[in-house]
């Protein structure tokens, strides 16, 4: 038999029941009045701990977030055993870090426990498959048959990462590969976005060295909206590079040749290309977000911990004001939303997807439907 039983389904519909009786149900004003949507959260760390999602929901409510993407974390940091201490980063020692499945489903597990009402807030994404490995898509098929219904989207996919590439056992992906196409050809065919990490380059090459490889997926799936995390930097390539000077025209050209591409504006991307050493908003990035409104939005990247959540969302407030009130709504909230499929995707032929929340070919969701997420 290829795969393990299905869990009981008895047990999860148990734990759904009294679980929905035992947690507080969220009210609708936290989304009525929400500024933001947060598009890039990761519910644990590199070494898969995390708060549980009620902390996560709490920290939405007190800092005006609606609605959250939620990703695991695709790896795990390894305590070696040349090391005495437990690292607390992946960059605390030297050990490796490699892919890490079950990520996943930890996160699958902890929303199930939740209320629907509180459910209905998080937008679940997978990322537990290793993005060198045609087998990738098998592990996305059989996350929707575990949980159908569940998945939202796909990522976040890491790829070019500096010094977490360096310590990634195995290849090194790219977001060009087989694997990943095959990984791009199942999101195409069930409505979901990708959110990608791939640097735009090196630590040390200033020149978009790996921008093609995200242009040769944006051009093959065309139907594949692409999520651009941290629109390629990273705080590692500003350390080495400084300021990118190609970055704006490069993401500038990408955008225009390729209607599939989303930019994720999360932290490494705020500072120094959106605010300036001042703070203030630099007008060519104003200048580009105001030009593709329905593009780009926001993030806080934490992982697994949310006291900062507020704090994180309201540094993007000087760029934002500095937008049209209009296209900062966007921005701030409605343009992560707008890439969502209506319902999470479901199996082809697998009898439970008669569930309510499981509906087959469901449509991309437009941006005019976002407006159903603040009723
Ligand atoms: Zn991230």
């Amino acid at each position: 038999m290829p795969y393990p039983p299905l869990p009981a389904v008895a047990t999860r519909a148990l734990r759904l029941i009294f679980g929905a009786l035992l947690l507080p149900v969220i009210t609708a004003t936290a989304s009525e009045e929400a500024r933001y949507t947060d598009s890039h959260l990761h519910t644990v760390d590199f070494f898969q701990q995390g708060a549980p999602l009620e902390t996560l929901l709490s920290a939405m409510d007190a800092a005006g977030v609606g609605n959250a993407m939620v990703s695991g974390m695709p790896l795990m940091k390894k305590w070696h055993e040349n090391e005495p201490k437990r690292p607390d980063t992946y960059a605390g020692d030297d050990a490796g870090v490699y892919w890490f499945s079950a990520t996943d489903a930890y996160l699958a597990e902890s929303l199930e426990a939740l209320a629907p009402a509180q459910r209905d807030r998080l937008h679940p994404f997978l990322s537990g498959f290793n993005p060198t490995d045609k087998n990738a898509d098998l592990h996305l098929q059989k996350m929707t048959e575990l949980y159908p219904g569940l998945w939202q989207g796909i990522g976040e996919v890491i790829t070019r990462h500096d010094d977490l590439t360096a310590l990634t056992e195995g290849e090194t992906p790219r977001a060009n590969s087989d694997a990943m196409f095959r990984v791009y050809r199942y999101a195409g065919h069930n409505g979901l976005p990708v959110l990608l990490h791939s640097n735009i380059t090196s630590k040390r090459e200033r020149n978009p060295l790996y921008a093609g490889e995200v242009e040769a997926a944006l051009a093959r799936f065309p139907d594949v909206n692409i999520i651009w995390a941290h629109a390629g930097t990273s705080k590692t390539l500003h350390r080495h590079q400084g300021t990118m000077a190609f970055l704006l025209p490069e993401i500038t050209r990408i955008l225009e040749t390729y209607p599939n591409l989303y930019i994720d504006l999360s932290w490494s991307v705020l500072r120094p290309y959106l605010l300036d050493s001042n703070d203030q908003p630099v007008s060519g990035w104003v200048a580009l977000v105001s030009r593709f409104p329905d593009r780009f939005m926001i993030g806080s990247d934490l992982l697994g911990k949310y006291g900062r959540l507020g704090e994180k969302l309201a540094e993007f407030e000087p760029f934002l004001q500095a937008l049209p009130k209009e296209v900062a709504h966007q921005v701030a909230r409605g343009n992560f939303l707008a890439l969502l499929p209506t319902r999470g995707v479901c199996p082809q032929h697998v009898a439970r997807c008669s569930q309510a929340r499981c509906v087959q070919g469901t449509p991309k969701r437009r941006l005019a439907d976002v407006a159903a997420y603040f009723r």
